[in-house]
């Protein structure tokens, strides 16, 4: 076999493989032949506190929101379940009790 890749790790050329995967003899770098490249890595939604979303998780606000074009406020603390995650600036798209439809930013809230 002549045709692996160099070692992603020194750039050796002296790969070879091991199964499924690649192997350095120099530096013992073993990587994955198959890897995804990064681009196909899928989006994560963190909250205030760094811990990761989900579809349909609960989470509290850890800010008052005041709502566009109203006087209403939401406050810190209120309980938001069976959030929907969407992609923009407001990324969270939920429904609260008392207030309706609603979008927030991950990064106002903390998973409950
Ligand atoms: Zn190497």
């Amino acid at each position: 076999m002549s045709n692996l890749p160099p070692c992603p790790a020194c750039n050796s050329e002296f790969t070879y493989e091991d199964g499924d995967l690649l192997v350095c003899p120099e530096c013992s770098h073993e990587w994955s032949r198959d890897a995804t490249p990064a681009q196909d890595e899928q989006r994560v939604w963190k909250d205030a506190h760094g811990n990761v979303l989900q579809d349909g998780d609960s989470v509290t606000l850890v800010k008052d929101l005041k709502i566009k074009g109203s006087s209403a406020v939401i406050k810190v603390g209120t309980k938001v379940k069976s959030i929907r995650l969407i992609d923009g600036d407001h990324d969270i798209d939920c429904r609260i009790d008392g207030f309706g439809p609603m979008q927030l930013k991950s990064e106002f809230v903390k998973k409950a």
